[in-house]
């Protein structure tokens, strides 16, 4: 399968792709978690990542669509894989085509987590990851049990773009560029909105029921 988690940031795909994987054994790729490896490595990729990522804006897009055109040739997606924040732009989307047609491979399925924008703030300014194996928190509506970890009791800490002032940059980013793609993946026939306001546990049951019946 292979399957897009769209939604605005803070919409809760990278909680509901970490699910998924377990269950459909496919790799979860996830752009903003490659940058911010290239921002920890120090490489040049992520020097230039760390800026737009700083200010909310958009890495340009052919160094994005670079990284994922390397990323999807590897051998652990041959079965598929769960695009998690790719693609962000309508240029985006048609390089992701057209590297699929390259490998002989379509689309399976695009799910939209939807989530009002007025929410979206205190999600993102409410999150704590692990350092040591990337597991996502809410201080209020998924807080782990105590001040570590839950999975590994590794350290927790908050993203430096997780802040009101960046967010907002993030958001109105969205808008522009990455809303449009609603529309042109509906045109295409393979998108499927879920109701991200729900809790964690029923959103993935939505995710679930409308991947069963996904054909490859
Ligand atoms: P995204 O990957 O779309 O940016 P995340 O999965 O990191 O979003 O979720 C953003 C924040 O919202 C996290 O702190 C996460 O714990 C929380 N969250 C995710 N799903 C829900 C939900 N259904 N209800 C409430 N909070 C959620
Ligand atoms: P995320 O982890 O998905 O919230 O992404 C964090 C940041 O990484 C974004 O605000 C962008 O600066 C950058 N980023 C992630 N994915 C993309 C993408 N597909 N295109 C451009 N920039 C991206």
């Amino acid at each position: 399968m292979q399957l897009i988690l769209m939604g605005a940031p803070g919409a809760g795909k990278g909680t509901q792709a970490a699910k998924l994987v377990k269950k459909f054994s496919i790799p979860q790729i996830s752009t903003g978690d490659m940058f911010r490896a290239a921002v920890k490595e120090g490489t040049e990729l992520g020097k230039q990542a760390k800026a737009c990522m700083d200010a909310g804006k958009l890495v340009p897009d052919e160094v994005t669509i670079g990284i994922v055109r390397e990323r999807l040739v590897k051998d652990d997606c041959k079965n598929g894989f769960i695009l998690d924040g790719f693609p962000r732009t309508v240029e985006q989307a048609d390089a992701l085509t057209k590297i699929l047609d390259d490998l002989g491979k379509k689309l399976s399925r695009v799910l939209n987590i939807h989530v009002p924008s007025e929410d979206l703030i205190e999600r993102a300014v409410g999150r704590r990851i692990c350092k040591n194996c990337g597991a996502t928190y809410h201080v209020k509506f998924h807080p782990p049990k105590s001040d570590t970890c839950d999975e590994c009791g590794g350290q927790l800490y908050q993203r430096a773009d997780d802040n009101v002032e960046t967010m907002t940059n993030r958001l109105s980013v969205y808008e522009a560029s990455t809303r449009p793609l609603i529309d042109y993946y509906k045109r295409a026939g393979i998108y499927t909105e879920i109701d991200g306001r729900q809790p964690i546990d029923k959103v993935t049951e939505d995710l679930v029921n409308v991947l069963t019946s996904v054909k490859d």
